[in-house]
């Protein structure tokens, strides 16, 4: 848009991806509402309102959304991919760090685009891979070491997804003031399958509980961290000289508390969640301000996953949050808080 600095890419980008309405949605006679009009705009039609209504249907029936892209049920694992992550792997070998974030009620596609399935995996394994191959080209005078943690924070509480009877782990502060996970397991293999199997594992050890509405809905947030550790090989100087930090992050269920008929331990769920949401789209509204001028009113203590991604929102960190909605009418009401949601991160 008019003013910026063209050769500055962008530092927070935000994605909205449509997912294909299925089986179940068609079954309860559900109709299509959010449509994608060219790359970046969304159109949400208000089911409950009466189309015949012609003078309030011309006001109120539909409203846009304009992103940094929209992707709908044509769009493949690779183009959202090459679209919103691809780019961030030559700075993150750079040094620079970079977070991306699948955001949106459950059901409606996050885990697809970020684990996604061994036939088409999401982001995770994409990442990777360009991750690797990108340090082989380069790897003439430096050496590189890249680990990766999986993790889960669920009720402000700390899992390590690869080894689930670690118990919980403690964020600290080491003497550089970089934010570390005390005891987490980092793993080196750069295999693209054996990794693709962790995850799998991995995933499977995410808290995940059936709620009133009988569904199962992912009460947290999965953090897959990339740490690249460059050191010199032509000075024989056995020091760090950069390391680069990549999150990505398969957020909770974006659906309020309110919403589910629960109470006692899933209320203290949904507040947490709310919590952590709120803790980050107020770092993120943050970021989206020009130079970041407002990121030291911005609380990263205020929830685990603020504090762990400290380092890596803001400053020359480049965030990518990719929302996520059903297409369905059933759906209207959690898209369009969806939407309002990744609008304001962006536009505050
Ligand atoms: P969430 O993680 O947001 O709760 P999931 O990623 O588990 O949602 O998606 C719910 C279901 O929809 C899964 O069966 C998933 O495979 C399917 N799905 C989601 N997004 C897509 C997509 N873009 N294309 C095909 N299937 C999808
Ligand atoms: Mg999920």
């Amino acid at each position: 848009s008019a003013g910026k600095d063209p050769s500055v890419e962008q530092q927070l980008t935000v994605a909205l991806r449509i997912r294909p309405i299925n089986e179940a949605e068609l079954e309860e006679n559900a109709a299509i509402i959010a449509h994608r009009v060219g790359d970046q705009m969304v159109v949400l039609m208000d089911p409950s309102e009466d189309p015949d209504d012609i003078l309030r249907a011309n006001r109120s029936r539909e409203k846009t959304f304009i992103f940094d892209m929209v992707f709908d049920h044509k769009a493949t694992q690779e183009d959202v991919y090459v679209s919103t992550t691809k780019n961030l792997v030559e700075g993150v070998i750079s040094g620079y760090n970079a977070t991306i974030f699948a955001y949106g009620p459950t059901g409606a596609g996050k885990t697809y685009t970020m684990l996604g399935t061994d036939c088409d995996p999401g982001i995770y394994i994409r990442t990777l891979n360009d991750l690797f191959k990108a340090i082989e080209a380069t790897s003439d005078n430096m050496d590189y070491t890249v680990s990766m943690s999986y993790l889960e924070i669920y009720n402000e509480v700390i899992r390590d997804l690869l080894n689930p009877y670690s118990g919980f782990l403690d964020l600290r502060e080491d003497a550089r003031g970089n934010i570390q996970i005390a005891g987490i397991t980092e793993v080196s293999t750069t295999n693209a399958q054996e990794i693709m199997q962790l995850l799998t594992k991995g995933n499977k050890e995410r808290t995940q509980e059936p709620t009133a509405a009988n569904k199962t809905s992912s009460r947290s947030h999965a953090v897959l961290q990339v740490t690249v550790k460059q050191k010199s090989r032509v000075k024989n100087i056995n020091e760090e000289v950069r390391v680069g930090r990549l999150f990505m992050v398969d957020l909770a269920g974006s659906e309020r508390a309110a919403q589910t008929q629960n109470r006692g331990k899933r209320m203290k769920e949904g507040a947490h969640i709310n919590r952590s949401l709120l803790a980050l789209g107020n770092c993120i509204s943050a970021l989206s301000e020009k130079g970041g001028s407002r990121a030291q009113y911005v609380n990263f203590r205020d929830s685990k996953l603020t504090r762990l991604l400290k380092d890596s929102l803001g400053g020359n960190s480049r965030t990518v949050m990719i929302a996520h909605i059903s297409p369905a009418s059933i759906y209207f009401e959690e898209s369009r808080t969806t939407l309002i949601y990744a609008y304001r991160a962006k536009n505050i």
